[in-house]
């Protein structure tokens, strides 16, 4: 056999890409410095998957961005506004990424999405009717050659025609079908040119294939691949998919001429059924991913094993792959000093994962695998005792009644009892949670962590931030007030450190987009609060102002997406300790005095199952009523509001009402507000603050524009439902950006507030 890796992370194993990126973003590195930077970076992803005895390696996984806007760009699919931007190549493309504004122009970034069911964000590529579908691009051949120079044959590795097709959003007139020879033709020409090149295998990546598929989808397919495959010559194609199985496709891709066909054995729950029962081509190579991309754990050899063993029956020439990019893990567990041994033996990052898929490789190649070394050690640490559970908090699960999911009084009666409360005005104004985390606030909370600062010192920081914080949402004239989360490094990682359960690691960082990058904390055990953990700051925030103050937690659901999950015991059971830990705080907040609390379901849609079939009973039916049982106890008068980042949540608005807050706030400005014909339709009863502008751009968005928006939205949203705020927390922005564009929202507000009450 042989092993095969889909694609490495490529940030750098201490984030060294993120560093230089935003260096240069703010003018102090050249594109010179940034890309020999990335070309080192390139060398030492690549030597160590060689080093690691990897066979196939992917080249062009390398991107500054995206690799999906990558894709649109080589393609020349970018919309008019960014090619006529007096620019260079690579600030064009970062116009598109974050958008641009400055003395050449001011332009918006294009939408933003999380890729299938990941944290990671892509960008959604834009074809306006007069785009003209051309090469126009080298990356992925200088990448192909830059490693074919340092001995290193690669696997270029490209987002395919169809996943491609399938997440452009198209502007104008023209469809798929309009574009399809278009793309045909586009690719048969990158295929081409790696023929040329003496390229052995190329990657085509199509994830899009583990939805559930139309015939228009499966014919849209063969099309475009029967006619590319017939030019592919001796240079062989690996068609790969992952994030689940391909049940839709599987005997349509073993009749047609790849060379390799990747697939998911971990997320694709009915993937080994498919083989068994359909067989798999003699002539094809299955790139079996069995090494978890998404997990932090070691692979159980056993169980892999297991599946490899059920291919070999079956002669399929098979190559031990990973289930998908390890873009979607940490880097090296090399980088965890302070982690006790007993905890970190369970855990494999991306470079640890190259190990794994080489000893796998040579375990399923001796005679007798039951006697390898490295086999039975694997074996007895699954079969060690992990001391995850607690008593107590299993006898509280299992005390939760059904009336422990539902809120009292139903939402109309709530809604004019908290009118009368609040008597906030017309489009009330507030902000999603946090205020820039400036270098001081992180260098406060660093101090403390390594005992530079007392608890005190530290404290006192945090409430002059919030004083000020508190001072300058009066002085804009925001309506709901927040502390500002100055004590927060990340939304998730800071509910983790004041839960029991958790474990956290030091430089386990993965990219969420751009130079973006997360630090997800560890589920290790089951989960309870020992103690309060925002009531303080809360609390002293309140005493600070007359106006409401919103209290602010991490709910449930994203709490558990934004972790790395345990897997010894089902998902389920762990959100539900964490709804009920949270359920503590709620009531906590509640009596003292908090009278609005916002619970952030920012992941809730990331998690959603990609197949509608397994909406409801793989996921909403859980992860909806575990927000509930969170809020369910507080009194009609505290008014619960959440948050969801991103608005791809139109074919589940029912289940979003069924949360039962009272208000919710949601990303819409990047993507043309579509999700408002879906709220008008549903009768959604929920108040809504669809986000007036981009918080992930650092334009400044003037007040005209914020009305313009504001009166787009009054077309589907009743106006008593109406509130107004940014699209999520402030947190990566500067002052200098978060001052003037709140000021423009209130503005815009208050305007519109003056000419609707005139005409009432
Ligand atoms: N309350 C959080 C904040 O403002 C929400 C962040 C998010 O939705 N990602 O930062
Ligand atoms: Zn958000």
């Amino acid at each position: 056999m042989s092993t095969s890796v889909i694609g490495y992370p490529r940030i750098g194993s201490l984030r060294e890409l993120k560093f230089a990126l935003e260096a240069y973003f703010k003018g102090e590195k050249s594109e010179d410095e940034i890309q020999s930077l990335a070309k080192e970076l390139r060398k030492e992803h690549l030597t160590t998957q060689k080093n690691a005895g990897i066979d196939f390696i992917s080249s062009n996984d390398f991107s500054f961005y995206d690799n999906t806007l990558d894709q649109a760009v080589l393609l020349n699919i970018v919309p008019k506004r960014y090619r006529e931007l007096d620019l260079s190549a690579l600030e064009k493309y970062f116009a598109i990424a974050r958008g641009y504004q400055g003395d050449k122009g001011n332009v918006k970034a294009l939408a933003m999405k999380k890729w299938f069911n990941t944290n990671y964000h892509y960008i959604v590529p834009e074809f306006e009717d007069d785009t003209k579908i051309e090469l126009v691009g080298t990356k992925p051949f200088d990448e192909y050659t830059e490693a074919k120079q340092l001995g290193i044959e690669t696997k270029p590795v490209l987002v395919g025609p169809f996943t491609l097709l399938k997440l452009i959003r198209f502007t104008g007139k023209k469809g798929i079908l309009d574009v399809k020879a278009d793309f045909i033709r586009v690719y048969s020409e990158i295929l081409k040119k790696f023929i040329s090149l003496g390229t052995q295998w190329v990657q085509f990546d199509e994830p899009y294939l583990v939805h559930d598929l139309t015939a228009n989808d499966i014919r849209l397919f063969q099309d475009l691949y029967s006619a590319i495959l017939n030019k592919k010559e001796s240079t062989k194609i690996l068609l790969q998919t992952y994030f689940g199985d391909v049940r839709d496709i599987y005997t349509v891709l073993q009749s047609l001429n790849f060379d390799g066909i990747g697939l998911d054995f971990v997320e694709g729950r009915k993937t080994l059924d498919l083989v068994k029962e359909h067989g798999f081509s003699p002539v094809k190579k299955l790139f079996a991913g069995v090494v978890n991309g998404k997990n932090i754990w070691k692979n159980n050899y056993e169980k892999t094993l297991s599946i490899l063993n059920t291919l070999k029956e079956k002669d399929i020439q098979t190559v031990v792959s990973t289930s998908c990019s390890l873009l979607h893990v940490p880097y090296t567990v090399e980088n965890e000093t302070k982690l006790e041994e007993k905890y970190k033996k369970h855990f494999a990052f991306a470079k640890e994962k190259l190990t794994e898929l080489k000893e796998i490789d040579e375990i399923f190649a001796s005679a007798n695998f039951k006697n390898n070394e490295k086999y039975q050690q694997n074996v007895a640490l699954f079969n060690e005792d992990r001391h995850a559970f607690n008593a107590a908090v299993d006898a509280r699960v299992k005390a939760v009644t059904p009336e422990d999911y539902v809120r009292q009084p139903e939402f109309a009666q709530r809604e004019k009892i908290q009118k009368d409360e609040f008597k906030l005005p017309l489009f009330p104004t507030t902000t999603i949670g946090s205020f820039p985390q400036t270098a001081e606030v992180r260098a406060n909370r660093k101090a403390f962590r390594t005992g530079e600062i007392s608890k005190e010192q530290y404290v006192d920081f945090n409430k002059k931030k919030i004083a000020e914080c508190i001072a300058l949402q009066e002085e804009l004239g925001l309506d709901v007030l927040v502390h500002g989360e100055f004590e927060r490094n990340d939304m998730v990682e800071y509910f983790g450190q004041h839960l029991e359960g958790y474990l956290f690691t030091e430089k386990a960082w993965v990219q969420s987009y751009g130079t973006r990058c997360v630090k997800p904390p560890v589920i290790w055990g089951d989960i309870s609060r020992a103690h309060p953990i925002t009531v303080d700051w809360s609390v002293y925030a309140q005493s600070k102002t007359d106006k409401p103050l919103k209290g602010m937690l991490t709910g449930p659901v994203t709490i558990l997406n934004w972790s790395f999950p345990r897997e010894d015991i089902p998902i389920k059971q762990s959100v539900l300790q964490l709804a009920l830990a949270l359920r503590d705080e709620v009531l906590d907040l509640e009596k003292n005095g908090i009278k609005i609390i916002q619970i952030d379901e920012a992941a809730l849609r990331e998690k959603l199952p990609l197949r509608k079939s397994d909406w409801y009973s793989e996921y909403l039916d859980f992860a909806i009523p575990s927000f509930r049982l969170v809020h369910s106890g507080v009194k009609a008068t505290t008014q619960i509001h959440t948050h969801m980042c991103y608005s791809e949540f139109t074919d589940i608005i029912p289940a979003i009402d069924d949360m039962d807050a009272d208000v919710i706030s949601f990303e819409a400005s990047r993507s043309d507000l579509l999700i408002l014909d879906s709220l008008k339709k549903n009768n959604f009863k929920t108040e809504v603050g669809p986000g007036v502008y981009d918080i992930h751009s650092p334009r400044i968005p003037s007040k005209e524009e914020i009305k313009v928006v504001l009166e787009k939205i009054l077309k589907k949203v009743a106006p008593e439902k109406l509130w107004v705020n940014p699209d999520c927390g402030l947190k990566t922005r500067q002052d200098k950006e978060v001052k003037p564009s709140l000021k423009n929202l209130v503005e815009a507000a208050k305007e519109l507030r003056n000419e609707y009450s005139r005409s009432l």
